[in-house]
């Protein structure tokens, strides 16, 4: 049959099929992105009450865990896919938005043990045309999102700022709610973008990057993921890494940090760490959540633990779920350590999207939160513990 088939053929054809593929790369590249960020279509909300409006309208709402920078999406319009921009962190009465950057996501990801090869964000990179040096290398991945976040922000006319100190917190805070500026932290979404290098490590923190979280899916240099094929503690190298990004005024992020970690750099910082996304075990049984020692002892030191919206961090699909999680945080380690932590734009379906926000405020007084307890989980404590332990200039 071969003989039949002359190798010029084969390379035409080759040809023509990636020349298909990479025309319509970005058309599939925004099909992935309205198929994995969605709103769950079955998610009926009940009416919200006057009264949670109202309230809800008072907070300042703060969100730990956005991947939206991962995105073809232009955060300063409404898009019709995706589930947070500007305009919808407005709707929500969101304040202040933590903005993750995803930087390699392995193929075979799973909870429970996930071999680091082959990574998908080098596809998405491509299908998206972000620049070639971002293709193979996670850490100019983080560079290109946080430029995209910054450049969004020079574009906002004033209604999008990037908070590097306590001190932009607090004009922040001058500006709201008068004016509904929205601000954005960057956090790193698995240290394996420093990789081995110190140095890698002050370039993102010089590019704004305030939160480090250790591992993302799989294990890496500095320390062991809790999906990750060893889920071993901090390295050798790990424990300067870590000692690194506090010594510079950065916050460490446990989320997906494995338990052997989570002692490690409990044991190590000086700047309480947080929980950007999570369930509690006690609450949602599985490999993504947290344990409640761990949970305990995170709180012990003065961290934050935000529970997640998705439906493998609270065990169900709609908002009364995540507000029953909240309570089980609030009961276990006390209301100042709660917060939330959407994960929206992570790849998950969720009740609402940022614009929906209200939907949660009406939950919790369902569930019985007092409103001083409402505002302290929808914002209060993290915009607390960023005054903290932000580096003040
Ligand atoms: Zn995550």
């Amino acid at each position: 049959v071969l003989r039949f088939v002359p190798v010029r053929n084969v390379l035409l054809i080759a040809f023509a099929t990636l020349a298909v593929l990479w025309f319509a790369s970005p058309w599939i590249a925004g099909a992935a992105d309205a198929l994995l960020n969605r709103v769950h279509t079955d998610a009926q909300a009940p009416p919200v009450p006057a009264e949670s409006a109202g309230l809800h309208a008072r907070l300042r709402v703060v969100d730990l865990h956005s991947d939206a920078t991962l995105w073809a999406r232009d955060l300063l319009v409404r898009n019709t896919r995706g589930l947070v921009d500007i305009p919808r962190l407005r709707d929500g009465n969101v304040a202040l938005q933590l903005f993750s950057a995803t930087t390699r996501h392995p193929l075979f990801s799973n909870y429970s043990r996930t071999p680091a090869h082959p990574d998908v964000v080098t596809l998405l990179a491509i299908a998206q045309r972000w620049p070639m040096r971002t293709w193979f290398s996670p850490f100019q991945r983080a560079r290109f999102q946080a430029g995209r976040l910054h450049d969004a922000t020079a574009r906002s006319g004033g209604e999008l700022r990037v908070v590097r100190t306590s001190q932009d917190l607090a004009s922040l805070g001058a500006l709201r709610p008068d004016y509904p500026v929205v601000g954005g932290v960057l956090l790193l979404e698995g240290m394996h973008a420093t990789g081995r290098s110190l140095a890698r490590i002050d370039s993102l923190f010089a590019d704004g990057y305030r939160v480090f979280g250790i591992a993302h899916m799989f294990d890496n240099k500095v320390g062991g993921s809790a999906h990750g094929w060893h889920q071993g503690g901090l390295t050798p190298f790990g424990k300067r890494a870590v000692a690194r990004v506090d010594s510079l005024g950065g916050i460490v992020d446990l989320a997906h940090a494995s338990r052997a970690v989570i002692a490690d750099v409990l044991a190590l910082v000086s700047r309480p760490p947080l929980v950007s996304h999570t369930g509690l075990v006690s609450a949602c049984a599985g490999p993504r959540n947290l344990d409640d020692a761990d949970a305990r002892a995170i709180a012990a030191r003065g961290g934050l633990i935000a529970i997640g919206f998705w439906e493998a961090a609270v065990c169900g699909r709609d908002t009364a779920t995540i507000a029953r999680s909240l309570r089980r945080a609030r009961d276990l380690v006390g209301i100042e350590h709660v917060a939330i932590g959407s994960d929206f734009d992570g790849a998950v379906t969720t009740p609402f999207d940022a614009s929906g926000m209200v939907e949660l405020t009406a939950s919790l007084r369902h569930e019985g939160f007092s409103d001083e307890e409402v505002a302290a989980v929808m914002g209060e404590n993290a915009w607390r513990f960023f005054s903290t332990w932000l580096p003040v200039r």
